[in-house]
């Protein structure tokens, strides 16, 4: 089983057994009771003995660090004093369990090391309730480039137990190197990336044996960067049922690190009994298109070919939707029409080993308005935003038979995209123009759907709303008035609607609708309705993504 270790930050001795009390009661295993900003390292017996008392009353198994400054920590007195803390804890009454040390500083003398084995449970020593030592390796900026020697060398030492790696993780792909580090040293390792890079590593420890993973008591009391708090772990991403067996699910977009999506689908996947995880899964933007793409396409790619990772699927969001259809079409993955016709595409299912794409929003968006409206044949639509969003929409409702007209800011997007959307039309079911952006004041529509990222929390204009003053008088109570923008739920759009007396359809009911039927592709079970909707609710109510 791996373990949950809460790391406490210690600077006063009655603090950190509150909050290691706290810890166990949220579900830690271990503390691990950082004294580098406690610790002077004086050499005064009495400091010693204070350490000791707070090992000893501490109510869970106990990690001792005494971090150097060199990696990450607080300390930057003399190794000496702190190995000899090292020595008095290991061969005091009630000794730690484990002692953790940097291989920097354990490798510097052999005079150090001397000291360090009388503490532990060394080989030629042997003693029941002596601490077991991590050997540890840090980089908070970046991957050590000799990292590979470094572990061989503290697997092939006696005195270390355990390994232990923590390093800035550059890309999600670094992931996968420290998942692969964990199976391979042949001894109790723990492998972690640091930064929004590096969550993945800790959640999916459990997955490949990993020793232990760190979890903060507080958002405020992270040792890490990217460290997770315990409760996120074991609530939003059902830590306890990691097993090697569970699949891995996530959301691939950038910035994904405020993303509703990972407690949405877990707490589906909980629902449903699915042996899955769903985790965030950055793939950063960039300016250069042909970089993004070559970005998305090898951290897919490496994802889907990872041994023992069972990766299984994943939300795709901005900016890769359209990267995703892309890639499809070079790997030749079964696409189907709202993908190849809109050009944009939101779900990998890689569940039965073939890969197969999919476009949710679409029906999403036209189950939400058919709910509302009835039959599309005839209705007339105005779409504002020839973005992904607003393309598929378009497509999707003059598919099912209404006269959809597209508005965008910049024009000849939305001509561009309504000649390329009508070619991909039955002749005779629905019909795609666009329209002029300074008419949006003037027009009249059976349905309006917003598909900009107007009035979005977060957004460049989050007190905008698309439709001009003047449109929303002439709404009657037969309008229907779409707002695919989701946080907040009712967006300065949607209020003023609601208030000429339209009928309104909030963005959330797309993202659950567009959720649902991808646990559904995954999982071949739909979640239940009213789950879907609270854990989103929740998510939402907690600020959503930013
Ligand atoms: P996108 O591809 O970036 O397109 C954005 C569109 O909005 C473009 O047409 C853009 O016009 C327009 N736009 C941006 N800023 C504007 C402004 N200040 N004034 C007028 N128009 C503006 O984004 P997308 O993927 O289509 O997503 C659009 C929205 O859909 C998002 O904001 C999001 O809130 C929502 N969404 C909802 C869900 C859900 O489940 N509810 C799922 C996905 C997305 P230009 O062409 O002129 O730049």
């Amino acid at each position: 089983m791996t373990l949950l270790c809460v790391p406490i930050l210690v600077h006063d001795a009655a603090a950190a057994l509150a909050d290691a009390a706290a810890a166990k009661a949220a579900g830690a295993d271990l503390a691990e009771l950082r004294l580098d900003g406690w610790f002077q390292g004086t050499g005064d017996a009495a400091e010693m003995a204070a350490v000791a008392d707070l090992v000893r009353d501490c109510p869970l198994p106990v990690i001792v660090t005494c971090r150097a400054a060199s990696e990450g920590g607080h300390y930057d007195g003399p190794d000496d004093a702190r190995v000899a803390l090292y020595e008095y804890l290991g061969t005091s009454q009630h000794p730690p369990r484990y002692l953790d040390l940097e291989l920097a500083t354990y490798e510097r003398s052999a005079n150090l090391r001397q000291k360090v084995h009388l503490a532990i449970d060394y080989p030629a020593r042997r003693r029941a309730d002596a601490p077991s030592l991590i050997l540890s390796i840090h980089d908070f900026n970046t991957r050590p480039a000799d990292l590979a020697r470094r572990i061989a060398r503290i697997a092939v030492n006696d005195a270390a137990s355990i390994i232990k790696v923590a390093y800035r993780a550059r890309s999600i792909r670094d992931n996968l190197e420290l998942l692969d580090v964990i199976t391979e040293t042949g001894k109790p390792t723990i492998a972690l990336g640091m930064g929004e890079f590096g969550l993945m590593s800790r959640i999916l420890a459990p997955k490949f044996g990993g020793f232990l993973t760190f979890a903060s008591l507080r958002p405020t009391t992270t040792t890490a960067p990217g460290q997770p708090t315990i409760a996120e772990l074991l609530n939003r991403y059902n830590f306890r049922s990691i097993k090697r067996s569970t699949r891995v699910y996530g959301v691939i977009g950038w910035p994904v690190e405020h993303s509703i999506s990972p407690a949405v689908h877990n707490a589906a996947f909980d629902a449903i009994m699915h042996d899955g995880v769903y985790v965030p899964l950055p793939v950063p933007a960039s300016d250069d298109p042909e970089a993004s793409y070559a970005s998305f396409k090898a951290t897919v790619l490496e994802l889907l070919g990872q041994p023992g990772m069972y990766f299984s699927g994943a939300s795709v969001t901005i900016p890769h939707k359209e990267n995703l259809v892309r890639l499809a079409r070079e790997q030749r993955w079964l696409m189907y029409e709202e993908s190849e016709s809109t050009g944009a595409a939101n779900t990998i299912n890689a569940t039965t080993g073939n890969v197969v794409i999919y476009n949710t929003d679409i029906p999403a968006i036209v189950e939400c308005i058919q709910a509302e409206a009835g039959l599309l044949a005839g209705k007339r639509v105005a779409v504002i935003g020839a973005g992904g969003v607003g393309r598929g929409a378009t497509w999707g409702l003059a598919k099912a038979g209404a006269i959809v007209v597209l508005f965008n800011r910049t024009p000849d997007r939305a001509i561009a995209a309504a000649t390329q959307l009508t070619a991909t039309l039955t002749p005779g079911v629905g019909t795609i123009t666009a329209g002029h952006w300074d008419d949006l004041g003037t027009v009249t529509f059976d349905i309006f759907v917003n598909c900009t990222p107007l009035g979005m929390k977060g957004g460049p204009s989050p007190d905008e709303s698309p439709l001009p003053e003047g449109t929303v008088r002439r709404l009657t109570p037969a309008t229907i008035v779409m707002d695919t923008v989701y946080n907040p739920s009712e967006t300065p759009l949607l209020r003023a609607c609601k208030a000429a007396g339209a009928k309104t359809i909030p963005g959330v009911e797309m993202f659950i609708r567009q959720a649902s039927l991808q646990s559904l592709k995954w999982t071949n079970q739909t979640p239940p309705d009213g789950l879907v909707r609270m854990a989103c609710q929740n998510e939402l109510s907690r600020g959503g993504p930013a």
